[in-house]
């Protein structure tokens, strides 16, 4: 299935905001997607156009296998979610999350 994260068959509810993939500034392991201002390379409209090639660390299902492998799905999602509203707001500390 393309462009949307599922795990245990629980759908990921990206509202394609855009804005995670315009943060790199605060990732090092995707300075290479990196266009300068902290926007990917290979965003466009809004959407990731290598989605089904894109690396690991863009990956929710593998994030949660690597790291939260257990923790039930609809608490990661609620994580996520959370995290989504911090990065539009703004008020993430990337210190802590990565
Ligand atoms: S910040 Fe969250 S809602 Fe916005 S595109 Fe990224 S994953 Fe989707
Ligand atoms: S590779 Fe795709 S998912 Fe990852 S930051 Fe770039 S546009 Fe976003």
């Amino acid at each position: 299935m393309d462009e949307i994260t599922v795990i245990n068959g629980k759908v990921f509810e990206c509202n394609q905001c855009g804005e995670c993939c315009r943060c790199l500034n605060h990732i090092d392991q995707l300075q290479e997607y990196n266009l300068g201002n902290g926007v990917c390379k290979f965003l466009e409209n809004n959407k990731c156009s290598i989605y089904n090639e894109r690396p690991n660390i863009c990956r929710g299902e593998y994030l949660y296998h690597m790291y939260y492998e257990g923790m039930d799905v609809d608490e990661y999602y609620h994580m996520l979610h959370h995290y989504c509203d911090l990065i539009r707001g703004g008020k993430i500390d990337w210190k802590k999350t990565l």
